[in-house]
């Protein structure tokens, strides 16, 4: 397709054949046909409604759950950014846009006695914590959502409500090419400084425990057992994916540029020079290795978007 030909006018900024990899935490991934940065709502509304319909689209955040494959992204990637950083405390509620990070959405609400600690560690951007359901330590965004704002794939524009995301354990129903632009989350009410030590507290746990400094994508499979309708269930059962790749022997794995983390097992990582493909290869070497010596069958939680490369 002669996408340039085909890209209506826009206020932001619409980049041919940009690369995905400085998008992305692994640090991996072709380009996109184009990439989008709208100036406003408003503005990638009426990109979308002029966009024939033929052309696809996927919105990023800041790419710390994906795999780019290394052949890129075709048609529009969508990435928010300045305009979309808003952050405001009403009451008990905290409004965001949805290129605000997780960890700033949980600090400003910290500082207005506002609960929402979980995203402190989660290096995602808003957007993405509500299409993924994104939780740790027994909390997640379903138990906190109130509303969000979302741009459809025809340009056309609603406020979606708690029953409309159909959230499950790391999942939403929004459709693939919706694009979420702001959102409402309401915590319980704490003392600031008391939420401000568990932050700290939390930090210091994932520094210990996992590897927080190496180019990764968090958890790489799925716990295998347990998923209730929040996800709550997933964080109590013992059947853990690292625990599973461990077993196998394949901590510390090495594939290219990819390895499973010496420090984390089901962390997969971009050790140096990783292309896409490694990643996904050796992902799924060891869920074959882990079917092999246990009978699981670990799913990803990764998600892997875009096409084969053809060299
Ligand atoms: C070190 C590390 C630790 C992590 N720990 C956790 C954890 O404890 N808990 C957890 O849940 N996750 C964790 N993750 C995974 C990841 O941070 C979350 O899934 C995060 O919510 C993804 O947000 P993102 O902005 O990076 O989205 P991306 O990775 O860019 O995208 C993820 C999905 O969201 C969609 N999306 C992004 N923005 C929008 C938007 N504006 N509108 C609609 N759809 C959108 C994308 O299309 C894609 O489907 C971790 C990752 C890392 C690297």
């Amino acid at each position: 397709m002669d996408l340039k030909r085909d890209l209506p006018p826009v206020r932001g900024t619409l980049t041919p054949d940009r690369t995905m990899s400085d998008l992305t935490w692994l640090r991996v991934g072709g380009p996109a046909d184009a990439l989008f940065q709208p100036a406003d709502a408003e503005d990638l509304a009426a990109f979308l409604g002029a966009l024939a319909p033929r052309i696809p689209v996927m919105a990023v955040g800041v790419g710390s759950n994906l795999i780019v494959r290394d052949g890129g992204i075709e048609g529009v990637v969508v990435r928010l950014g300045r305009g979309f950083n808003r952050i405001a405390a009403e009451g008990t509620r905290v409004v965001a846009g949805a290129a605000a990070l997780d960890a700033h959405v949980a600090r400003r609400a910290a500082e207005a006695g506002v609960d929402l600690t979980f995203l402190r560690t989660i290096p995602g951007a808003m957007g993405g914590a509500v299409r993924m359901n994104a939780g740790c330590y027994g909390r997640y965004v379903a138990d906190v959502f109130v509303s969000a704002e979302a741009v459809f794939r025809d340009g056309s524009r609603a406020s979606l409500t708690p029953e409309d995301m159909g959230f499950a354990y790391r999942h939403s129903d929004l459709p693939p090419d919706c694009v979420l632009t702001e959102v409402v989350l309401e915590g319980p009410a704490g003392d600031p400084a008391e939420l401000a030590a568990r932050m700290d507290g939390q930090i210091s746990r994932r520094d210990a425990t996992q590897p927080t400094r190496d180019r990764s994508a968090g958890s790489t499979f799925r716990n295998p057992a347990g998923f209730s309708s929040t996800g709550r269930a997933d964080d109590a059962h013992d059947l853990k994916a690292w625990k599973l790749i461990e077993d196998a022997g394949l901590k510390g794995a090495t594939h290219g540029g990819a390895q499973m983390s010496p420090k984390h097992a089901n962390f997969l990582i971009n050790a140096g020079g990783a292309k896409a493909a490694d990643l996904e290869e050796l992902g799924e070497f060891v869920r074959k290795k882990v079917f092999d010596f246990s009978g699981i069958e670990l799913e990803w939680e990764i998600m892997r978007v875009g096409r084969e490369s053809s060299l």
